[in-house]
């Protein structure tokens, strides 16, 4: 999870988050299994006028797990507090709310939050605060370091994101196999 900086708010959004909001939180309280539909605006399904925005602002990567390049029907917009909870209906079309994330990351986060998940443009964030990458084995770790605070909030986000799933860790083994400083990757020094 790469920190980035969360972009302007696109303007048609600017316009209209805060109507659709209360749209959608009108819709839940009167019926709480309503399922969510993005509404359309001039025509077009907001996700797909919001999804360039949000591809740009990760610069194409899963803002959660880093996969690269995202293609095409491998790039959902995630909703990071969850739209279908109470406390976050009138959080469907906040724009800091929404991120663009992988198939993967969003099946594994699905309905679940946790206040200590992390969000890769906090402006306090950065990768190496909480997390290492085990260059032998490819995956994600807590970092060791870290304060017993933020090492439960990077605990919590690799758990509720997967970050460790095979298809990434194989991927990257490769790609650092067929790199030229396989010291590097392997973690050997010469
Ligand atoms: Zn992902």
């Amino acid at each position: 999870m790469k920190y980035f900086k969360r972009q302007e708010e696109p303007e048609f959004l600017q316009q209209n988050a805060a109507r659709w909001n209360q749209q959608w939180a009108a819709l839940k309280s009167r019926n709480p299994g309503a399922t969510f539909n993005w509404y359309q605006y001039k025509g077009q399904p907001v996700n797909q006028l919001l999804l360039p925005f949000l591809k740009l602002q990760s610069q194409n990567h899963c803002a959660y797990c880093d996969a690269f390049p995202l293609q095409i029907g491998d790039d959902t917009i995630d909703h990071f507090c969850p739209k279908s909870v109470p406390d976050y209906f009138m959080e469907a079309y906040s724009w800091r709310n929404l991120y663009c994330a992988c198939n993967h990351c969003q099946t594994a986060k699905m309905e679940s939050f946790s206040t200590d998940l992390l969000r890769p443009d906090a402006p306090d964030y950065s990768f190496e605060r909480y997390f290492l990458y085990n260059y032998a084995s490819h995956e994600i770790e807590v970092n060791p370091n870290a304060s017993l605070t933020d090492q439960n909030k990077a605990e919590t986000t690799i758990r509720i994101f997967q970050f460790n799933y095979p298809e990434r860790t194989n991927h990257l083994k490769k790609a650092c196999l067929g790199a030229l400083d396989k010291t590097i990757c392997t973690g050997e020094r010469t």
